[in-house]
């Protein structure tokens, strides 16, 4: 075929011109000015780790989301690991989480030597099913781990019901979620301990981070030792009585969010609610583009949710397209739109598969949505020329193979 038979509309994966010139990412993080002055002023200071920015984020953080104490953390994967040490997880227990997560989530379980058990999710959210949970429950279970899949609150009320009957703990996984509402509470405010990311693709960046929230005061005690090599005193309170004396009381780490990356914490904080604005419009042009268009399912949002929209993930129907989804995926890459998989089910990661023994088959919900699944640029610094050519794309894709 000669350049010149080709049509404009014909996808870049066949030779035609890509919907726009540059690479369009799935996720990325604002960065202003106002940012970095406040962490260069912190690098002029006395305090570059544990100072006075760390209980500033953590307090204002808690307030936002509407809970009584937040504890940083290096990571969110971290904040996991503290969650899943303050629930008293420990080798014999089990925790039962979902499939369609990142690793990290069921990871925590194994860090504390406990087992993490797997329950299908609902259709329409992805989200844990609560009809699924009794099943999954044992005499062994301690915790369970939902997951905020995409930003769409869980069925906490479902969970906790459960949870509260059989004395489990509940761990909402909300590293989608920062500033989602669920039947009018802020996500953060409801479950035992609630764990935030602060990587560069969430809502608000630190650069790496995490949050616990809790409302009960010895939880975040035992959150903070944890995340200070089980000490009972911080350097600076120790600093500020003139005492040199401290005890290890518990075998904690080190994962202390430095003072640079909490000012810069509370620096995106103040901008939480504009990042969030703009998704949900983000969200609202995606679902009018794409709700009548062949081929595409829209994420679901239940009426009792606010969602926080990490994740724009659209479903393919297979029933209407002459294509699978990763000959699909690589037409929108071509087109420069650079969509993604979230997420591969855990269980089916050969660590899982070769250390528990899943064949794969055990979870048909999640399994079935991950074949289906692309996930769309979705940031709020995205302007509208980005959604335009999002839906342009998608569109132009999809039209071409449609059967
Ligand atoms: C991002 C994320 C994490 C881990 O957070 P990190 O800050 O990257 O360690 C855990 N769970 C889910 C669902 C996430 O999306």
């Amino acid at each position: 075929m000669s350049a010149t038979s080709v049509s404009p509309q014909a996808l870049a994966i066949n030779g035609g011109s890509p919907v726009r010139a540059t690479f369009l990412p799935y996720g990325r993080q604002s960065i202003e000015e106002c940012d970095i002055e406040a962490v260069v002023a912190v690098l002029r200071s006395d305090w570059l780790t544990t100072g006075p920015k760390v209980a500033e984020f953590e307090e204002a953080f808690a307030a936002r989301v509407g809970a009584a104490e937040a504890v940083s953390f290096t990571s969110g994967t971290a904040a996991l690991h503290g969650a899943a040490f303050a629930a008293g997880l420990k080798p014999g227990d089990e925790a039962v989480t979902t499939p369609m997560t990142f690793a990290a989530t069921a990871n925590c379980v194994l860090y504390q030597g406990a087992t993490p058990v797997f329950a299908d999710v609902c259709w329409d959210t992805l989200n844990l099913d609560p009809g699924q949970l009794a099943g999954r429950i044992s005499s062994r279970t301690r915790a369970i781990l939902p997951v905020d899949f995409g930003g769409h609150p869980a069925d906490l009320v479902a969970i906790l019901e459960m949870a509260r009957a059989r004395g489990l703990i509940v761990i909402e996984d909300a590293c989608h979620a920062l500033g989602a509402e669920y039947r009018g509470r802020k996500v953060g405010s409801t479950a035992d301990m609630t764990v935030f990311s602060f990587h560069p693709v969430k809502h608000i960046t630190t650069g790496e981070g995490g949050m616990v929230t809790t409302n009960d005061v010895r939880t975040a005690e035992t959150l903070r030792r944890f995340r200070s090599q089980g000490i009972s005193t911080d350097a600076r309170q120790r600093q500020s009585t003139g005492q040199w004396f401290y005890e290890m009381v518990l075998l904690g780490y080190n994962y202390r969010l430095p003072d640079i990356a909490c000012v810069l914490g509370l620096e995106q904080l103040k901008r939480l609610d504009g990042n969030l604005a703009r998704r949900r419009e983000i969200a609202a042009e995606y679902t009018a583009a794409f709700r009548e268009l062949p081929g595409v399912v829209v994420p679901a949002v239940r009426p009792e949710v606010n969602p926080a929209w990490h994740l724009y993930a659209i479903r393919l129907d297979f029933e209407k397209l002459a294509a699978d989804r990763s000959q699909i995926f690589r037409a929108l890459r071509a087109e420069n739109i650079g969509v993604n998989v979230h997420y591969i089910p855990v269980h089916w990661h050969p660590y899982y598969r070769e250390r528990f023994g899943y064949r794969g088959g055990e979870f048909p919900v999640a399994e079935g949505a991950y074949e289906r699944l692309i996930s769309l640029p979705m940031f709020h610094a995205m302007t509208g020329q980005d959604i335009k050519d999002v839906i342009a794309a998608v569109t132009k894709v999809l039209s071409t193979y449609s059967r």
